[in-house]
């Protein structure tokens, strides 16, 4: 089994205190529709300066797509893929979604972490997330991968467009964003919910009425005692190779970074015939009630824990 390759960076229960276990998932996130990628107060995507890449340091602006984005999107995506396989196998509904509502008790939660709001209850523990999210940059410049729309109004009494009300900036479709998705201290069920939900999410849309479909492309996975690589270099890294995006260049690009880790020794970068196969049988595990039971217990085990129980 190709998942078992990553054991030795699995833990067999999630525990509320965590060791330096750490798979790093690298995978591409590419836009196949107009995106806006934009905080809430203007309608200009978010940018940053960066060097063009590892070889060529003069400065350009990119897209960010920022983690928090990245993982509200998924955390959801995980919690309705838990509620749907739950109520197949026949648990009940899961009472549980963001971002006033977390249960506190389900995998979404012992992997995403949450805090309890609910003042009139007892004293009930926060969680820590174990997955973590960093903010991707676009493979291109910003003026390649910007577009900008006008948009008028139409007036409801005669049908006429009314003047232009302004201008809405988007990510073009076929823009790249390399990214990375790190768990701490996770189970191999935890890893085959993460690898399923980042094949299933795949509307990221901050105006969800137009545009923002993505597709998730898992090219890369390493297991070792700490992160070995950012999403910044991955991209700057990936610029200089962007005439051959494969499985191959990831797989070398964190072989070059494992020589960097504190602990390379304990560093293991699968060959992309092993991140295909280890993604396709994460896949092909059905959530059946024995997974999604397992799952729930390790988060029943973690809350008694945290209580010294
Ligand atoms: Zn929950």
């Amino acid at each position: 089994m190709s998942l078992s390759l990553l054991k030795d960076y699995l833990v067999d229960t999630p525990q509320p205190i965590i060791g330096a276990k750490t798979v790093q998932i690298v995978l591409f996130r590419e836009v196949l529709d107009y995106t806006v990628l934009r905080t809430e107060e203007t309608r200009e995507l978010n940018t940053v300066v960066t060097p063009l890449s590892i070889s060529q340091t003069d400065d350009v602006r990119r897209v960010a797509f920022l983690g928090t984005k990245q993982k509200a999107v998924e955390s959801r995506e995980m919690e309705r893929m838990l509620r749907t396989a739950g109520e197949a196998v026949g648990r009940g509904g899961l009472d549980c979604y963001l971002k006033d509502n977390l249960c506190l008790a389900c995998p979404r939660c012992a992997l995403f972490g949450g805090t309890n709001v609910d003042s009139s209850s007892e004293k009930i523990a926060n969680i820590k997330h174990r997955i973590e999210y960093g903010t991707a940059f676009s493979l291109l410049p910003f003026e390649e991968v910007e577009t900008a729309t006008t948009f008028n109004a139409i007036n409801d009494q005669n049908q006429k467009t009314g003047q232009a009300l302004g201008t809405r900036y988007a990510v073009r479709p076929a823009t790249l964003f390399p990214s990375i998705v790190t768990l701490k201290s996770a189970t191999l069920r935890e890893l085959v919910l993460t690898l399923k939900t980042l094949l299933a999410a795949k509307n990221y849309g901050a105006e969800t009425r137009i545009g923002g479909d993505l597709r998730n492309t898992i090219v890369g996975i390493a297991g070792g005692w700490e992160e070995i690589i950012t999403p910044l270099e991955l991209t700057l890294e990936l610029f200089d190779k962007k005439d051959d995006l494969s499985g191959e260049t990831a797989a070398a690009i964190l072989q070059k970074y494992k020589a960097y880790a504190g602990n390379p020794q304990q560093v293991k970068v699968l060959s992309p015939v092993e991140v295909d196969k280890t993604v396709e049988e994460a896949a092909n595990i059905a959530l059946y009630k024995e997974f999604i039971a397992n799952a729930y217990a390790d988060v029943e085990e973690y809350r008694k824990q945290q209580k010294g129980k």
